[in-house]
């Protein structure tokens, strides 16, 4: 009889993972998949662009029923799994009933941060991690409606264009002096808030959101200085935190997140965790690439290849706004030791940013134009040497690689 293998979360990594084993070992597991949305898992990258109305719900389905009873995996949806028994290599689920496995998987994701002040759980006060979410605002984007988004990294961004777009009139609030101050260099972030601005949406930097005010329901944000800013809706979008109470309540190693090793093995070798919720070698990712490389490798162990290791990810950004095209990636913050070439075209709206490391290409940032940025990825992961197109690389593959042949 196969082993049973239950997969806890159905979201983004699950689905890799189970459609990667169900390629290289489709019999060797009885695969259950329980997740606590109501529906099956869909692709959450492209939740932006539901809410801003460039694509219909049906485009964020990953794979449909036929497709799991295909690959022989029973899916349950709607199903919170509450307790891991260890010692009985059960789970009970939130309804009360129990299932044994004999390896467990955990992709339970991440859960979206609060901030920690007064108001922040008042009703019209929303996060942006799921379809439950976007809906939520579609029903309060009303032309003419007032909406305050705390945090101007990816995703604060990304809603707040969606809002913007439906005629919304949104103040986007910052802590910090500059946006996507983690993925952007301070001259993209400039361009990236003019670029904004332009889609409509006020953007306040080095804003510190003291409190969300309002009796009854959200009414406005005060900021630490005093300024008020009105808002019929407020969504907060100041970061994500792995979920990983369930591993730290069966008493599995966790740090920030459930911690694994080179083989996606937690500290209980027959429990494994990858995607957001899973911390290897001190790192949590919170972008869907590296949830599919660690699937891959999952699959390749469970499937016998003992010798299949995950390494870590090297991190790109891509914003979804329409029109303003931002991509990002590896060490892009220049030094001493570094070698630093940049591009930039102002009557067209382009800035480029590469910074090299003995020769080999360190990291990029792209504005304006972002069309090469898979090439230079490619060039970060790998390591290659450049030196021989320096002259050129900033212009693309088609004139550096004609200048290194
Ligand atoms: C609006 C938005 C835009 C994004 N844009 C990008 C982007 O441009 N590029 C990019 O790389 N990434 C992007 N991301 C991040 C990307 O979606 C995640 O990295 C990816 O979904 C992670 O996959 P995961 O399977 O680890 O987590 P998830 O997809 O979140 O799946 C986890 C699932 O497990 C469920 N679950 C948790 N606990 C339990 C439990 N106890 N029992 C049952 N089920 C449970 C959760 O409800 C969820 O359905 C975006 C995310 C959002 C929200």
């Amino acid at each position: 009889m196969s082993e049973t293998l239950i997969v806890v979360g159905n979201g983004m990594a699950a689905t890799r993972f189970v459609d990667e084993l169900t390629q290289r070992a489709p019999s060797r597991y009885s695969v259950v998949v329980i997740g606590d949305e109501p529906r099956l898992s869909y692709n959450r990258v492209l939740l932006s662009s539901l809410l801003a109305d460039e694509i219909d719900e049906s485009a964020i389905e990953l794979k449909g029923q036929d497709w799991w009873s295909a690959r022989g995996a029973t899916t349950l949806t709607g199903q919170a799994v509450t307790s891991i028994d260890r010692e009985g290599g059960r789970l009970t689920l939130a309804n009360g009933a129990r299932l044994s496995y004999s390896k467990l998987v955990l992709a339970t994701g991440s859960a979206p941060i609060r901030l920690p002040k007064p108001g922040m759980n008042l009703p019209g006060v929303l996060t942006f991690r799921d379809l439950a979410d976007v809906e939520a605002m579609r029903a309060m984007m009303a032309p003419g409606a007032r909406a305050a988004v705390i945090g101007g990294g990816l995703l604060g961004i990304e809603a707040a264009y969606g809002l913007a777009k439906a005629g919304v009139k949104v103040t986007l609030i910052h802590l910090m002096d500059q946006l996507m101050e983690r993925q952007l260099d301070a001259r993209a972030g400039a361009l990236l808030k003019r670029a904004i601005e332009a889609k409509g949406v006020d953007v306040v930097l080095g804003a510190d959101a003291a409190a969300v005010v309002g009796e009854e329901r959200a009414r406005a944000v005060a900021l630490s200085d005093g300024r008020l800013i009105d808002a019929d809706f407020v969504v907060c979008a100041v970061g994500i935190r792995p979920r990983a109470q369930l591993a730290k309540d069966a008493g599995l190693a966790v740090n920030r997140g459930i911690v694994v090793d080179d083989g996606l093995a937690s500290s209980d070798p027959d429990i494994f965790a990858l995607g957001e919720c899973a911390e290897h070698r001190g790192n949590v990712y919170g972008l869907v690439e590296p949830a599919y490389e660690q699937a891959k490798i999952l699959a390749h162990r469970l499937a016998g290849d003992l010798a299949a290791s995950y390494l870590g990810s090297t991190l790109a950004t891509n914003l979804k706004v329409s029109g303003v095209n931002v991509f990002s990636a590896g060490q892009f913050i220049e030094n001493e030791s570094n070698d630093c070439l940049m591009l930039e075209d102002e009557g067209a709206g382009i800035y480029k940013k590469l910074v090299l490391r003995e020769g080999r290409l360190a990291g990029a940032v792209l504005f304006g134009d972002a069309a090469d940025g898979l090439w230079y990825l490619d060039l970060i992961r790998s390591g290659a040497d450049v030196s021989h197109m320096r002259d050129l690389l900033a212009f693309g593959p088609a004139l550096a690689l004609a200048q290194a042949a």
